[in-house]
């Protein structure tokens, strides 16, 4: 019988980080649903149906920071139509959708600021003391759950911060996020014991930190009202690996992380700006969390236009539902499907190609460096991108310190160009021709970014 992990989720994470046009102008996240945000999504989501995933979950379906008071208004005519043209498309392929929800925060900035029962100190999250608070939270998944077909929810109390009244204070963050999540997820089941519910646990204690034995009760009791928790892994998981596997033994649902080694997709840029595989990476991160009895993963999406991006997707979604297979022959499977090599050298050295470009940036970073200055663990969630909110592009974080040092960019560079001559001598044997010309321009824009990197005053 073949091995695969129960929840195969492809995670958005937000309406726009998977659309194949920038908008360099724009802050993060960007919150229109268009024509262009729909198509992209649709693409997303074929591509998701071929690799094998089950879930899909977005953020800012129908609002990113601020649902309004009388909430119903937050959804045009014309945006009902396009969410509820996703969500068609998404069960037309045998794929649940699953509705990001902030809990308590994510949303509620309007409410917040016009409704003094809900207001403790932090403007972007609602007091976790408040009845009034309790009421608004309600509101909203009766809105979302009368109007929409969605399978289930997302559940994400602890990306915002929290409340720190002297009432709140009381808790920890561990007891105060499971609160929170844990009373939300049981209001659903009450009323709509189908649904399927997770908790994703961004940003629950201190990036560089580990929950404490202590605080796993919480955990425990949080999860005999969900069908997963999400561990992430932004700068590594928040359960140490050697209790991983007792941890999950203990909890009443399924357990997982977001797949080990992700990039984060920059908004603002072209989309063909970096090339980023990481197949290898993530098989032995997913063949270890199987090994330790994770059942469930939330696997990032991104631009599929980029071809690193479009990899990564459809080689995570095939391993997820064959933990046992080859790395390399499920490679060999997604450069078959989406290169059709018109012979077996082509795609022998297609399958190089991806890991050579990944072990190009991975074997130059330099993570130890990273957590040093930034006072975190090695990121597993990496942005290229220097900031990720602002009006402008920006330079690419991911090449210089503390990422990538001057001696790395020059490894780095010297294989991308390599990498491109082995391209051009085999294209001619490959079908799939634009995407053969994505690659290129992705490897050249990244051979750009370098050079600008050395050049004190490019961008
Ligand atoms: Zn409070």
């Amino acid at each position: 019988m073949t091995r695969a992990y129960n929840h195969r989720s492809a995670f958005g994470c937000w309406i726009n980080d998977m659309r194949n046009k920038a908008m360099p102008r724009e802050n993060w996240p960007y919150g229109v649903l268009d024509d262009q945000t729909v198509e992209s999504i649709i693409g997303c989501l074929e591509l998701q149906r071929q690799a094998g995933f089950n879930e899909f979950c977005t953020f800012g379906l129908l609002v990113t920071r601020d649902w309004p008071v009388d909430i119903s208004s937050a959804v045009s005519e014309d945006r009902r139509q396009k969410v509820n043209t996703i969500i068609k498309a998404a069960h037309e392929r045998g794929i649940k959708l699953l509705y990001g929800l902030g809990v308590y925060s994510w949303g509620f900035d309007e409410i917040i600021k016009n409704c003094l029962e809900v207001r403790g100190p932090n403007p972007g999250a609602m007091c976790g003391s408040s009845p009034e608070a309790w009421c608004w939270m309600q509101k909203v998944i009766d809105y979302i759950l009368a109007e929409f077909d969605v399978d289930g929810f997302h559940l994400e109390a602890s990306d915002q911060g929290r409340c720190s009244c002297p009432s709140c204070a009381k808790q920890g963050n561990v007891e105060y996020y499971s609160r929170l999540n844990g009373i939300t997820a049981k209001y659903i089941r009450s009323k709509w014991p189908d649904k399927i519910l997770m908790v994703n646990m961004c940003g629950y204690i201190h990036l560089d930190t580990k929950i404490e034995t202590a605080d796993m009760k919480y955990l425990v009791d949080l999860s005999r009202h969900l069908d997963y928790i999400i561990d992430p892994g932004h700068r590594g998981q928040f359960i140490e690996e050697k209790s991983r596997k007792n941890f999950i033994q203990s909890l009443q649902c399924d357990y997982g992380t977001s797949g080990g080694i992700w990039v984060y997709p920059p908004q603002r840029w072209n989309r063909l700006r970096w090339f980023l595989p990481h197949t290898i990476r993530t098989g032995q991160h997913l063949k270890q969390l199987y090994e330790d009895g994770g059942r469930a993963v939330e696997y990032y999406m991104g631009p599929t236009v980029n071809p690193g991006v479009e990899v990564n997707i459809a080689f995570g979604g095939k391993l997820l539902s064959d933990v046992e297979k080859d790395v390399e022959k499920i490679l060999a499977e997604v450069v078959e499907m989406l290169y059709r090599p018109k012979n077996s050298a082509a795609c022998v050295q297609l399958v190089d190609i991806f890991q050579r470009a990944e072990n190009a940036y991975f074997d130059h970073w330099t993570p130890d460096d990273i957590a040093e200055v930034e006072k975190l663990g090695i990121p597993g969630e990496l942005h290229p991108i220097v900031y990720l909110l602002g009006h402008a592009p920006g330079p690419a974080a991911y090449l210089r310190k503390p990422y990538m040092d001057s001696g790395g960019r020059t490894a780095y560079k010297k294989e991308m160009i390599s990498i491109l001559n082995d391209i051009r001598t085999i294209e001619s044997g490959i079908a799939a021709k634009t995407r053969v010309t994505r690659i290129k321009t992705c490897i050249k824009n990244t051979i750009w970014d370098i050079d600008s990197c050395e050049n004190k005053t490019g961008p």
